[in-house]
């Protein structure tokens, strides 16, 4: 069997979401199952390069990887939230959507300068979140090497686009 195909098997594409055209990959069958659940883990842990302090997740699927990721490398959780969540003083960095812009924001005071901060989200696509994400930790002063998904949709270019910002970028299935 391909590379995968036991995790790949158990996401399912669900057509028309959330709008005409858009085939959306579900992993809520993936996380519904246990032995695809730590299969996801186990692969994406092996994957993981260098030092990690900190597991930043992106809401809301990324919160379902990050602490799994934390706990077996010792490592903190750091949540990158949509603007508004979070109580303390924050940082925001602003992305491109089709039509508009998003929010995304951590407390300003969530990483030590120099801290080892693995991205982790449950896919990408354009790399718009992944890539803002990497800039608002930069800015809070984070080292950040490495982005892990467990889907990378290729066409669209998201991952090419980290990998440009020095981002290695790791993915399960595409
Ligand atoms: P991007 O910013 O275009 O790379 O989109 C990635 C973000 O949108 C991630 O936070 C994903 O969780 C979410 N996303 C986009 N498309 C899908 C999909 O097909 N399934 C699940 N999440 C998606």
């Amino acid at each position: 069997i391909a590379a995968n195909e036991d995790i790949r098997r158990r996401i399912r594409t669900i057509p028309d979401f959330p709008k005409p055209g858009i085939q959306f990959r579900d992993i809520t069958t993936l996380l519904l199952d246990g032995e695809g659940l730590s299969l996801t883990v186990e692969r994406m842990l092996e994957q993981v390069e260098g030092p990690v302090d900190l597991v930043a997740g992106i809401e809301a699927r990324g919160f379902v990887f990050a602490p799994a990721l934390a706990l077996a490398l010792g490592a903190g959780v750091l949540l990158i939230r949509k603007d508004g969540k979070l109580p303390g003083a924050t940082i925001a960095e602003d992305y491109a959507l089709e039509y508009g812009t998003d929010r995304i924001t951590i407390h300003a005071d969530a990483c030590a300068p120099g801290a080892n901060v693995l991205l982790v989200d449950d896919l990408i696509a354009t790399g718009g979140t992944a890539r803002a994400a990497v800039r608002l930790l930069r800015k809070a002063g984070a080292t950040v090497r490495q982005a892990a998904f467990v889907i990378d949709l290729p066409d669209l270019g998201g991952a090419a686009a980290l990998r440009q910002d020095n981002i290695s970028v790791t993915s399960l299935v595409a």
